[in-house]
């Protein structure tokens, strides 16, 4: 059995996914996802220029030895763009390998641990009162784990993932005008002062039961981090997401050692190098790498295992950068993992969606069930993405008062 083509298409509707088509002699074909976001262009030309040409030829049933040649060969190795190309292409080897099986990608792992994978909606708000609107409207739709996020009086602009006017639910990040980035301004110590206590006033009013997640997302010190998570302490979080940045993986032995509240890394990380000593030492309680960054299932089963080893469960990221491609990937792993923890689950299904990427996954109640169609059970409608094109885009960039840069 051979590849015999190789076709990478750029678009979206309101996103620029990376979608691979893995072609072979024998008519089945696999898909894959290389998004890199507002870097599409990037892996799609590193997979047309240099790994499309080499897998020409080779057995695509030999997953494990074209992971190796992509990652070994390259000498440079890892760095986003190389492992998001090379996710694409172990997810598309994975799918043929499942149709050619004939069965869902879940089986091949070693069957259902579960019967549906809890998910987190993102829940965002100008202030407190508008977030609170935000996350009640998703326990009415039943979600059972909701990220929060909200505005910090005095803080000179929105901060992360957060809208500038009330009401107006602004989830997405990205903004599609152009590669130049906006400038959010950011400021420690009022986030400090305000956000512990607007925590409790979340748990106060919905309860126990709800799982409350909360993104840091990178902006703290690692002593300030432990002082957060010690003052969160009482409001039992579900988790508190990357309080500090983790390319020292030491420095979270601060915050662990300070603080109970349960930390979730490693959404930028792109492979088990960036995180085997936090898996190793306890230092988090849930990792966070996606089958696209990490360079797609292959090393991510591998991460999965060594976590299972230590207590550390899964939280993979699921971005909407994400096509419901790379989705379908961790949809099976979380089927599968004996420590499945949480996924994050931006809700994608569009009329415009679900043409472009017809599947059977589906989302109830906060949980997602997966497709029982063999491989990834997802497809691709290249007529559809005949629709699309590129659109440079740009999320923004962090500085302080000061104009200093800090961590987006
Ligand atoms: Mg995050």
């Amino acid at each position: 059995m051979k590849i015999t083509d190789a076709k990478v298409f750029v678009g979206g509707p309101k996103k620029n996914y990376v979608t691979l088509k893995i072609i072979t002699d024998q008519g089945v074909y696999g898909l894959g996802d290389a998004t890199l976001n507002n870097r599409e262009t990037l892996p799609a030309k590193y997979l047309q220029d240099f790994l499309i040409p080499n897998l020409i030829g080779m057995d695509p049933r030999n997953s494990e030895d074209i992971w190796q040649f992509l990652y070994r060969g390259a000498y440079f190795r890892g760095g986003p763009i190389a492992m998001a190309a090379y996710g694409a292409i172990d997810m598309a080897l994975w799918d043929i390998k499942g149709k050619l099986a004939n069965m869902p990608l879940y089986q091949l792992f070693g069957g259902k641990s579960r019967d549906g994978a809890m998910v987190y909606a993102h829940a965002t708000g100008a202030d407190l009162e508008d977030l609170m609107d935000s996350i009640a409207q998703y326990v009415e739709e039943g979600y059972k784990a909701i990220r929060v996020q909200c505005g910090i009086p005095g803080m000179p602009t929105a901060s992360y993932a957060v809208p500038e006017k009330k009401g107006s639910a602004q989830n997405y990040i990205t903004d599609y005008t152009g590669i130049r980035p906006k400038v959010e301004i950011w400021d420690t110590d009022k986030y400090m002062r305000y956000m512990p206590g607007a925590l409790a006033e979340i748990r106060d009013r919905f309860g126990p039961d709800v799982h409350i997640l909360h993104d840091v997302h990178h902006r703290l010190l690692p002593r300030e981090a432990a002082e957060f998570a010690k003052a969160v302490e009482p409001v039992r979080l579900f988790w508190m997401e990357d309080p500090t940045p983790a390319e020292n993986q030491d420095a979270l032995r601060l915050i662990r050692q300070h603080s109970t509240t349960p930390i979730a890394i490693g959404e930028v990380f792109n492979s088990i190098w960036d995180c085997n000593k936090l898996i190793e030492n306890e230092l988090i309680d849930f990792i966070r790498l996606a089958a696209t960054y990490a360079g797609g299932i292959t090393p991510l089963k591998r991460i999965v295992d060594l976590a299972g080893l230590h207590n550390v469960r899964t939280g993979f990221h699921g971005a909407p950068s994400h096509s419901p491609i790379s989705m379908a990937a961790q949809h099976h792993l979380n089927a599968w993992a004996p420590n499945f923890g949480v996924q994050e689950y931006l809700v994608l299904g569009t009329p415009e969606c679900d043409a472009l990427f017809p599947s059977e996954h589906r989302m109830e109640n906060g949980m997602v069930y997966v497709s029982d169609a063999p491989g990834l059970g997802v497809d691709f409608d290249e007529a559809e993405a005949a629709r699309y094109t590129y659109a440079p885009g740009s999320h923004p960039v962090v500085r302080l008062e000061d104009g200093t840069m800090w961590n987006y």
